[in-house]
C-alpha cells in the first residue's frame, strides 16, 4: 500500500511516499480502508520531533482517519466489514478503573492512534465510532479530535450552562470552530478570539455573537467591554501560554478556565494569588471519550456542528499540507485523501 513514510523527524519534506507492506490485523483490530485523514497540529509535532509518544521509525503518523472497515480480528464484535468509521485519538482498555470511572482518556493502557497518511491503516476496535453511510469522509475524519474535544470541554468538564459567557481562543482552529458552534447551541453567548481580521466573517458566519481580533497578549480589555466589565464564565483555550494571561484576565470571578491546548513549547508564570482571588477553577481537558465521539457524530448528522474544511489535498501533497497547518494561515481542516 501506499504511505506517508517520516524515517526521521523533520521539517515537511521529510515525508517519503513509499509502498509498504499492509500491517496485520490483530485480534481486536480492525483493517481501515482510509476514507479521509485530517492534518492536526499534533501531527506538525510528531513530524517535527517534539511529540515523542509511542513513536519509532519508519513511522506513519495521521490520527484524525476516517474509513471503511475491510477485514476485522476474530474479537471484534461492535464493528462490520463495510462499516465506515472514525476515530478517537486513542484506544483504552476498557477494563481498567479509569475506563470503567468514564475516564478512558487517561488509561493507563491506551495506544496511540496513528497510521493515517497511508491507504489502509490497522487500529484497536475501541479507537473507532461508526459513522452514517452518508456523511462525507472529509467531514467525519476530524470529529474525535476537534469537535469531540470540544464537547469535551463545554459540556463534561466546565459544564456550561444556558446564558453564560464563553470564550474561545484560537477560534478558527480545529476544536475552536466546533467549540464556538457547540457553545452556541447550548445557548451560550460567544466571543471568539483571532489575530486576524480577514478571519472575522467566518467566524460570525460559524456562530461567534462577537468577534475580537487582537494580539495574543491585548484582548482582554476588548473582552471586558463585551461583558459590561465582568469578563466571562468560561474560557475554552486552544492556544495556551502565548493567550493565558490575556484570557485569564478575560475569566470573570468564579469563572472556569478549560485549558484544551498548548501549541508553543514556552512556560508560564502566574502569581497563584491571582487564581484564588478570582475563586478560579483551571480545568484539563484532554482528548475524547468514544461517547463524547457518539454524540459529536449525532450533531454533526443533525447539522448542529459543521465542520470547516480548508482544504482537501492527497497524499502526495502531504508536505505542501503541513506547511499550511503549521503556517496557522488556514481557517478550518486540511484533510488528505489517499
Ligand atoms: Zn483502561
Amino acid at each position: 500500500m501506499r504511505a506517508a513514510v517520516l524515517h526521521a523527524p523533520g521539517a515537511p519534506e521529510a515525508f517519503v511516499i513509499e509502498d509498504v507492506a499492509q500491517p496485520p490485523v490483530g485480534f481486536d483490530e480492525v483493517l481501515i480502508r482510509v476514507g479521509a485523514c485530517g492534518v492536526s497540529f499534533r501531527d506538525v509535532v510528531e513530524r517535527n520531533g517534539t511529540y515523542r509518544r509511542d513513536v519509532s521509525y519508519p513511522l506513519i503518523i495521521g490520527l484524525e482517519i476516517s474509513g471503511t472497515i475491510v477485514e476485522r480480528g476474530e474479537g471484534v464484535t461492535r464493528l462490520h466489514v463495510g462499516d465506515r468509521v472514525c476515530t478517537k485519538a486513542f484506544s483504552s482498555c476498557g477494563n481498567c478503573r479509569l475506563c470503567r470511572e468514564g475516564r478512558e482518556t487517561t488509561c493507563a493502557e491506551r495506544r496511540t492512534v496513528r497510521g493515517g497518511y497511508a491507504e489502509y491503516v490497522v487500529l484497536a476496535q475501541d479507537a473507532c465510532v461508526q459513522t452514517p453511510a452518508d456523511m462525507p469522509f472529509e467531514v467525519s475524519c476530524s470529529l474525535g479530535p476537534g469537535a469531540g474535544v470540544a464537547l469535551n470541554a463545554l459540556r463534561d468538564t466546565a459544564h456550561i450552562s444556558i446564558g453564560e459567557t464563553v470564550l474561545v481562543t484560537g477560534a478558527t482552529g480545529g476544536v475552536g470552530v466546533p467549540a464556538v458552534q457547540i457553545a452556541r447551541g447550548m445557548g451560550a453567548k460567544v466571543i471568539a478570539v483571532t489575530r486576524s481580521e480577514g478571519k472575522r466573517a467566518m467566524l460570525e458566519a460559524v456562530g461567534a455573537h462577537d468577534v475580537v481580533v487582537a494580539g495574543p497578549a491585548d484582548f482582554a480589555p476588548q473582552v471586558r467591554e463585551l461583558t459590561a466589565g465582568r469578563g466571562v464564565d468560561v474560557v475554552v483555550d486552544t492556544i495556551g501560554s502565548r493567550v493565558f494571561d490575556a484570557a485569564f484576565d478575560s475569566l470573570a470571578v468564579h469563572g472556569r478556565y478549560a485549558m484544551v491546548g498548548q501549541l508553543f513549547g514556552e512556560s508560564i508564570s502566574i502569581n497563584p494569588a491571582r487564581i484564588f482571588f478570582k475563586r478560579a477553577q483551571i480545568l484539563g481537558v484532554g482528548s475524547v471519550s468514544r461517547v463524547q465521539l457518539e454524540d459529536v457524530i449525532a450533531l454533526t448528522a443533525r447539522g448542529m456542528i459543521r465542520p470547516e474544511i480548508a482544504q482537501i489535498m492527497t497524499l502526495d501533497e502531504v508536505a505542501d499540507a503541513h506547511r499550511l497547518v503549521e503556517g496557522g494561515a488556514t481557517a478550518g481542516r486540511v484533510v488528505l485523501k489517499p
